[in-house]
């Protein structure tokens, strides 16, 4: 008091540095959404028989200075200020003109999807508007939504996704897995597909318990008539188990990691080819010239 204010709470210096940095964080990535200067990575989905690209996922980046930040250091930001909801409506127009402008009409594209978005009324609107935009037919996006997300609202989420799906919207379980009930969604969620956390594919041919849980996974997906892919391949080995267990879609690092849509144009795998992982010819993949 004596300070002058009616101050109950004396600040230490570390309090105020650790509050105005997350201040300024909170401003700064405000100004990112708004002004569009988040960017978007995209890594490829892969079928593991062939090696073409299925269609890709859209993974958000925020270039701060001369770094490129990953999710980790701001999407906990972006959840508890709200912005992850202008953010994520960005992530769908931009991921979706992206899109369009690439060749192969069939590929796909995934984007992540936060409780927070889910539970917005307009989230069906924004959907809707950001394919109508784009001129991409429904059944070409997929919304991926983890446990967590769905767990807020189960009820909303379940109806507001299946609206989407009437229209041709795929729905994927992302870290399939890795919650603690993962089984009650599949029954409750309207889904298409599930995405095998990549704990579990990490193990594959090392830990026997992996290899008994990624089968489990891939024979309840069959016996539901959902679609797997399985996250975060890194090694031939754990590609060619994924394989010898019938899992046909997969991603991860031994197929390309999350880039900017210019170098995955550069690195278009027909000009450049990579060792075939099994022994079988390698296809012709999705080329992606500009359409002329
Ligand atoms: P996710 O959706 O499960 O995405 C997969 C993550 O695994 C990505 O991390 C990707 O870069 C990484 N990954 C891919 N292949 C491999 C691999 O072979 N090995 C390893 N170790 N990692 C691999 P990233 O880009 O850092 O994203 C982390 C998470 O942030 C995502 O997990 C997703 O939950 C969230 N996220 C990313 N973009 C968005 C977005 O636009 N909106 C929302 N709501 N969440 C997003
Ligand atoms: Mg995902
Ligand atoms: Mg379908
Ligand atoms: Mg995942």
């Amino acid at each position: 008091k004596q300070r002058g204010g009616a101050g109950v709470v004396d600040f230490e210096p570390w309090m105020s540095e650790r509050v105005m940095e997350h201040h300024r964080l909170r401003g700064d990535l405000e100004t990112a959404v708004r002004d569009e200067s988040l960017s978007l990575y995209l890594q490829p989905v892969v079928d593991l028989h062939t090696r073409q690209w299925e269609g890709f996922e859209a993974l958000v980046r925020w270039p701060v200075g001369a770094e490129t930040w990953s999710p980790a250091q701001f999407l906990p930001v972006a959840e508890e200020s709200g912005l992850i909801v202008p953010m994520g409506a960005w992530v769908l127009r931009e991921s979706l003109r992206q899109l369009a402008g690439w060749r192969d009409p069939r590929l796909g594209m995934a984007v992540n999807v936060s409780a927070q978005q889910l539970v917005g009324t307009d989230f069906y609107d924004i959907t809707m508007e950001a394919l109508t935009d784009s001129g991409i037919a429904p059944d070409r996006l997929t919304l991926e939504i983890t446990e967590q997300a769905a767990i807020q609202d189960l009820g909303r989420t379940a109806s507001r996704l299946e609206l989407l799906r009437s229209e041709g919207v795929h729905v994927a379980i992302d870290d399939f897995g890795t919650g603690f009930s993962s089984l009650q969604y599949l029954s409750r969620l309207p889904v298409d597909i599930l995405k095998i956390d990549r704990k579990f594919v990490w193990g594959l041919g090392q830990q026997a318990e992996d290899d008994v849980l990624v089968r489990s996974m891939l024979g309840l997906a069959a016996e539901l008539g959902l679609e797997v892919i399985a996250e975060g391949v890194e090694t031939r080995r754990q590609a060619e188990l994924l394989l010898e267990y019938g899992c046909r879609l997969a991603q991860g690092f031994l197929f390309s990691p999350p880039r900017p849509i210019e170098e995955l144009r550069a690195s278009d795998p027909f000009v450049s080819p990579a060792p075939p992982m099994l022994a079988m010819p390698y296809p012709r993949p999705s080329s992606d010239q500009p359409v002329t």
